[in-house]
């Protein structure tokens, strides 16, 4: 054991730099999406007809005809065996939270014994993968375990190794949906139809908004052999012991630092993958928590940038190894620095170029800007809670409210000019009926928005969503997530204010008020109804924390409470109004989650358990062993003096024998409660049985054993310290 640490710090130590497959010679855009069925593929190997079907499924969301797909399929399979592709597989996203992926040989024997490669539009469109150990919430019984997953044209295919992969949406065989794909594609087209009516007063041109999404991913790296020489690390992904370094983020000197030279190869080398994949992968950098770095790419299409973000990570985690390093995208590897999130920058956009929440040149533009700006404000005010369960997860838990990530309130940060127009509004629009002079005041000073923007400089953040000049960041989402379910979330919830939105206004239209009227009276309205979310303070503070409360805001601590907004009566109507997911599917989902969660936590009390007994105990026992000879041979050589010399050895033979006792005890303990957890049926006190009665005892118990690491001889440790896990 003891060896095992020593020796991993010396293979940790002696590791040069694998160097990058990187040329200097190639250009991105040489290799850009070369593993991609993209446009420029999809012209050269279609015909007409069939590029054209599939060009209106991802524009129009229009379905493509049965008797293309035998014609794609053959053109896929020729253009994927020209790139030395065997394999194809359909690529989705369980509710497990990993992709899930199942490779068959594109070989089939004929008749004749001839060995042939076919692929054909039945498989394109649809597989079976025996389904019945992905998580379905109850929704598909074992004995029923059939799900198939089904092609969604609107994600380009791609190879990976010799795989063709198609990206895919997992239902089961009674319709429910059992990944995170179907609902966000529902969702975003939910967002379409109602945003594209609504730019109708504006903008007659448009008839396709997009959300857009661009990812931030951070994430730690570590040595692999370090890496194997943790326990909790590879069971659990975080770090259950380990007394904080001397020098840990107080110098904020990793922070936008030199990228040392073996990150910087592993960077190097999984950016190419992901440009030959066609992800738009653009800065990296340093980022505050030693070991720590930051992802971002260009944005894009939502569903797009989602299958992307899951594939980066993949991407990431296979070529961490192939450098001697693994990668954790949990929300809290180290206590005592801070974790790592995944900033989730959303926007909207038409197909006449424009965004909508970057405004424009025109008082028009403008109050189209503020319609859509205020819309998200009142949908995030009306739904703060669904949204805070969307992020809700055993390791986001560590991290919101951690004085480090946003809270687990809700709030939303505009800065002081927006701040202001909105003042503005509500203190000079008027009901009903408004004077002309009093309409071209408003939009004059609406006209001035752009300037106030590109003026405004101050950025904040401590909150949790937050809009930084053309784009709202939702900043609480865990590293780990798939972003799907907060952009599912998200953008339901804006596709039903926004039809809202339309109601309200028309009905004023009808009741004899002009356009432009109505929109202010009701954009006025909704300032009223949801301005207590917006706040410009200190997010990490505890008198926002008191503020909050006296508002009325929730602040939902742990991930089974948080979850229960999944079942609740107003998040079923908004999510069958919009027709997004059913009751029975959100139910599912829940119980999902919740199991997921308590899990968790029962994997990481069982690795504390163990490498409690098994590894400290054991240890502590062995320096308390040497010094107690040492007493002894004081006591040899001084008699009865030797309690005086030997004082801070006896006193650590003590202490020693408390934190053994304790920490005996508190394992215990911590098996019986969670014995008595192990027995409840229903989940949800299932899930609080083990975070209110055995989390805290991982904490606890961690208490006796960081302390036992600084007494104990270095020698004989056994886990690499946060020193070593976060230097080398
Ligand atoms: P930061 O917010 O860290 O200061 P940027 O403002 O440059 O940095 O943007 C960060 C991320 O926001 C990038 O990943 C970028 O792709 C994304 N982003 C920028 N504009 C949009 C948009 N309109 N929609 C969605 N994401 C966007
Ligand atoms: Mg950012």
């Amino acid at each position: 054991m003891i060896t095992f640490r020593k020796n991993a710090i010396e293979r940790a130590l002696n590791r040069s730099p694998k160097n990058s497959l990187h040329d200097a010679k190639i250009k991105i855009s040489d290799l850009f999406g070369c593993n991609v069925f993209s446009k420029n593929a999809m012209k050269q190997y279609l015909s007409e007809e069939a590029y054209r079907s599939i060009m209106e499924s991802v524009n129009k969301g229009t379905k493509i005809e049965y008797k293309l797909a035998d014609q794609i399929a053959t053109a896929m399979k020729t253009w994927a065996l020209s790139r030395g592709a065997t394999h194809y597989t359909h690529w989705f996203q369980p509710l497990t939270g990993a992709t899930a992926e199942k490779h068959d040989a594109f070989i089939t024997i004929l008749d004749e014994l001839l060995p042939v490669e076919k692929f054909e539009g039945s498989q394109l469109i649809q597989q079976e993968p025996d389904a019945s150990s992905f998580p379905s919430g109850g929704i598909r019984a074992t004995f029923e375990a059939r799900g198939y997953s089904a092609w969604d044209p609107t994600s380009p295919a791609f190879i990976i190794g010799d795989t063709l992969c198609i990206p895919s949406i997992f239902i089961s065989y009674t319709g429910d949906a059992l990944d995170y794909k179907t609902p966000l594609i529902k969702a975003l087209s939910a967002l379409d139809k109602a945003a594209v009516e609504v730019c109708q007063y504006f903008d007659k041109n448009v008839s396709k908004v997009y959300a857009t999404l661009g990812w931030e991913q951070e994430y730690f790296l570590v040595d692999e052999a370090l890496y194997h020489a943790r326990p909790d690390l590879m069971a659990a992904g975080r770090t259950l012991f380990g007394h904080e370094a001397s020098k840990g983020q107080q110098l904020e000197d990793h922070y936008f630092g030199s990228i040392n030279e073996r990150v910087l190869e592993f960077m190097k080398d999984f950016e190419i993958e992901a440009w030959k994949l066609g992800i738009p992968v653009k800065t990296r950098h340093n980022e505050v928590a030693p070991n720590q770095f930051e992802l971002a790419p260009i944005f894009e299409e939502t569903n797009l940038a989602n299958d992307h973000n899951q594939l980066v990570m993949d991407l990431m985690e296979k070529t961490a190894r192939r450098h001697n390093l693994r990668i954790l995208f949990h929300e809290k590897p180290f206590a005592g620095v801070n974790g790592s999130g995944k900033h989730n920058n959303w926007s909207l956009a038409t197909d006449t170029g424009k965004n909508l929440l970057s405004p424009g040149k025109t008082p028009k533009t403008n109050l189209q800007f503020l319609s859509f700006f205020i819309n998200v404000i009142k949908a995030v005010h009306d739904y703060a809670d669904l949204l805070r369960a969307s992020i809700a997860s055993a390791g986001n838990d560590h991290r919101l409210g951690a004085n480090e990530a946003p809270p687990a309130i809700m709030s939303i940060f505009i800065g002081s000019q927006l701040t202001s127009v909105l003042d503005e509004i509500l203190k000079k629009v008027k009901k009903g009926k408004m004077s002309p002079d009093l309409k071209t005041e408003l939009k004059l000073n609406i006209g001035k928005i752009p300037q106030i923007i590109f003026d405004n400089t101050d950025r904040n953040r401590t909150s949790p969503f937050a809009f930084t000049g053309s784009k709202f960041e939702f900043r609480a989402v865990g590293s780990s997530a798939n972003c799907s379910a907060s952009m599912i979330a998200l953008n339901t919830i804006m596709a039903h204010q926004l039809t809202e939105f339309k109601k309200d206004v028309d009905a004023l239209i009808d009741a004899g008020l002009d356009k432009d009227e109505a929109i202010f009276n009701i954009l006025r309205n909704y300032i009223l109804a949801s301005k207590n979310i917006l706040f410009e303070g200190n997010g990490y503070s505890e008198e926002w924390v008191r503020e909050a409360e006296k508002r009325g805001l929730s602040n939902i601590k742990t991930t089974p409470q948080a979850l229960k907004e999944y079942i609740s009566e107003k998040t079923a109507s908004v999510f069958t109004k919009m027709d997004v997911m059913t009751a029975r599917e959100l139910h599912a989902r829940y119980l999902i989650k919740q199991e997921k969660y308590y899990k968790k936590i029962q994997i990481e009390a069982r690795v504390l358990g163990d490498l409690a007994i098994n590894h400290i105990i054991p240890t502590a026992l062995k320096y308390q062993s040497l010094l107690l000879d040492n007493v002894s041979k004081v006591k040899e050589l001084f008699g009865n003096e030797y309690i005086k010399i030997a004082a801070t050895q006896i006193n650590s033979i003590q202490e020693i024998s408390a934190h053994i006792a304790a920490i005996n005890k508190k394992v215990h303990n911590m098996i019986e409660a969670r014995k008595k957890a192990n027995v409840i049926e229903d989940e949800f006190k299932h899930a609080l049985a083990y975070s209110e009665k055995v989390k805290p005892f991982l904490d606890d118990i961690r208490l006796h054993v960081d302390t036992l690491e600084l007494m104990i001889d270095d020698e004989l440790w056994p886990l690499p310290k946060y020193r070593e896990l976060l230097y080398i």
